[in-house]
């Protein structure tokens, strides 16, 4: 396979045969991680403003988004789903922004479980949502052939809710989706409270007795330095032994084999069989060495890393009326160069970098 160095007017011709793997072999990039993982920013709107990924100041009333018409079309985020899948993605996560503000949602998730890996097996497709949508669009989402939902619930205290999110949305709302999600099969519910220290750690407990016993998997993520405009300091950080610490304190832990290689939060369980939670730690427990996830924005640039800096337009390409071999080639080129490793050379250096927004890509 030969190294092809492109930029946004590649011409597709000379590019294809270099790049693609061979049969049944993983698409590895720079650091041998196989391709496995692609998420879909479906939209860069939301109905919340939480502090950590999209703050008031900055995405105002003033703040101008994505006009619709640079959206990519149902249409071609399944092409790009579907030569995605040919060079190894097993796994597409809908993000956003929030993604069931994107309309017709539903007949997204339809055409995307109608795809399937080179060996036949069924895509997973899973959607994360800040849930107050959701209990009106469980069953849709679900009769659609959703697999399984992740929900973002911060506090269970109100008041401390509307500290995180910047919303006037209760957490009975949330709740209320969560419970719908789980009443359709859209099950086991993960539930990610992202923790950030002097503010909302005083929740890590209420939420644990909460969804101890309810099936549903809780997992605290580190407040991580997404973006270049939530402020983030390494202060406000509670890593996740200290996390683990206070709840093992309150319910002894177990620790849990990861599900595959790449997976995201390291998993543990309660010894008295009341379920199980995960933690995911991007600052104090970098995972870049199994990250196997790409993701795709909403008007179709391919970025490497969710502290990225820049992203490989695919959309240009598409509208050219580049073939799908066309794209697989662009795709495995890409990915084959990709060298990312933030959260491990996270420091000084990298905090000056302009990185892309958590709102914009997905977490
Ligand atoms: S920092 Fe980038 S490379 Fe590392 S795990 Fe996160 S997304 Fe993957």
């Amino acid at each position: 396979m030969s190294k092809v160095i492109f930029h946004t007017d590649a011409r597709p011709v000379d590019f294809i045969r270099a790049a693609l793997p061979v049969a049944g072999e993983p698409l590895l990039d720079a650091r041998r991680r196989p391709l496995h993982d692609l998420r879909i920013s479906v939209t860069d709107r939301c109905n919340f403003r939480c502090t950590y990924c999209m703050p008031r100041e900055i995405f105002g009333s003033n703040y101008q988004f994505m006009p619709h018409s640079d959206l990519l079309s149902f249409e071609e985020i399944v092409r790009v789903a579907r030569v995605a899948t040919g060079l190894g993605v097993k796994k597409i996560r809908l993000t956003g922004g929030e993604p069931l503000l994107r309309k017709n949602i539903e007949t997204l998730i339809a055409m995307l479980v109608r795809l399937s890996t080179p060996d036949g097996q069924p895509l997973e497709v899973t959607l994360t949502t800040n849930g107050t949508l959701l209990a009106k669009k469980a069953q849709a989402l679900k009769d659609a052939g959703l697999n399984r939902v992740t929900v973002s619930l911060d506090a269970l205290d109100d008041r401390m809710f509307e500290r995180m999110s910047d919303s006037r949305i209760s957490v009975s709302t949330v709740l209320r989706g969560i419970d719908e999600a789980a009443r359709v099969g859209l099950a086991p519910v993960k539930v990610n409270m992202v923790v950030r220290k002097g503010l909302n750690d005083g929740q890590i407990l209420p939420m644990a007795s909460r969804f101890r016993h309810s099936g549903h998997i809780l997992r605290f993520i580190e407040f991580m330095d997404v973006g270049s405009t939530n402020g983030w300091n390494l202060q406000e950080v509670l890593s996740g032994t200290e996390i683990l610490d206070r709840i093992g304190a309150a319910f002894p832990l177990e620790p849990v084999q990861a599900g595959y290689r790449g997976e995201v939060a390291s998993r543990w369980r309660y010894a008295d069989n009341a379920g199980e939670i995960g933690i995911i730690t991007s600052v104090s427990q970098p995972f870049c060495g199994d990250c196997s996830r790409a993701r795709l924005s909403p008007e179709g640039k391919l970025f490497l890393c969710l502290f990225a800096s820049r992203g490989h337009d695919l959309r240009t390409l598409i509208r050219a009326g580049g073939s799908d071999a066309d794209l697989a080639g662009l795709f495995a080129g890409i990915w084959s160069q990709r060298n990312d490793h933030y959260s491990e050379i996270r420091g000084r250096e990298t905090a000056k970098q302009q990185k892309i927004e958590m709102s914009y890509i997905g977490g």
